[in-house]
């Protein structure tokens, strides 16, 4: 145990003398390189969501347990969670995820949203990550959803596949976002058809940002065509709308 222990404290000591290598968030100089891309104070700033949250949407509430957006105009994904607002650190570190391809962050964010979605993930039948188009698949060499919901703890469908490629949500403005992904997803048949069935099956849905929620709903009225009985989601990071 401590000639292990001091095994790894000298190979950080000489990866970090030779190479040098900058957190992938903060650029800072890794003190300990091999324990991952990201250094340890980025990890300990993500800030996360502030509680009370509301018990669908998942966005900080000062009022009822259930926000007066989501009593007007209920969704389809019945209850969402994020790790926290998708601003500082935590969209850093995202942003590392998809634009450095250092898919190595993954596993980290998967452990927060697993305390953030706990509540979720304990009722979950399946979890199905939001599917890229295959042009930004190959772009990118990895889709940062599936490698997150491969460490959250349920099984991991890939149940749905994007038919459209369309600019990611972010980019849009919100009047437009919905518009942008409607239609925009199917259900992936050739594999459902070796598969338990999608009938009254609780699924999760997994992606790194939550913007309007348009994608999600796209997704989820997918799954529900299918059979889902109720569809979550669990997201790194949530761009919070007050209405
Ligand atoms: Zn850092
Ligand atoms: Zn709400």
């Amino acid at each position: 145990m401590i000639l292990a222990r001091m095994a790894t404290t000298c190979a950080n000591a000489v990866v970090s003398a030779l190479l040098a290598p900058a957190c992938a968030s903060c650029h800072a100089v890794l003190h300990s390189p091999i324990d991952g891309c990201v250094c340890r104070n980025c990890w300990g700033d993500i800030r996360r969501m502030p509680l009370p949250i509301c018990e669908a949407c998942g966005d900080p509430t000062d009022g009822p347990p259930v926000c007066e957006r989501c009593l007007l105009h209920p969704r389809l994904v019945s209850r969402a969670r994020a790790i926290g607002e998708y601003d500082g650190t935590l969209r850093g570190v995202i942003h590392a995820m998809k634009y450095q391809r250092r898919f190595s962050i993954a596993p980290g964010l998967a452990e927060l949203m697993r305390d953030a979605g706990r509540d979720l993930l304990r009722r979950a039948d399946y979890i199905v990550p939001v599917p890229l188009h295959p042009r930004r698949l190959r772009a990118r060499g990895f889709n940062q959803a599936s490698e997150m919901a491969r460490h959250l703890g349920p099984p991991v469908m890939e149940a749905i596949c994007r038919t459209r490629h369309t600019p990611p949500q972010v980019d849009l403005p919100a009047d437009r976002r919905h518009a942008n992904v409607h239609g925009a997803f199917r259900r992936r048949r050739r594999l459902l058809r070796t598969l338990p069935g999608l009938d009254g099956a609780t699924i999760v849905l997994v992606d790194d940002v939550s913007t309007t929620g348009s994608t999600l709903d796209a997704c989820a009225a997918v799954l529900k065509e299918a059979g889902v009985e109720d569809v979550y989601a669990l997201t790194a990071a949530r761009v919070v709308t007050r209405p």
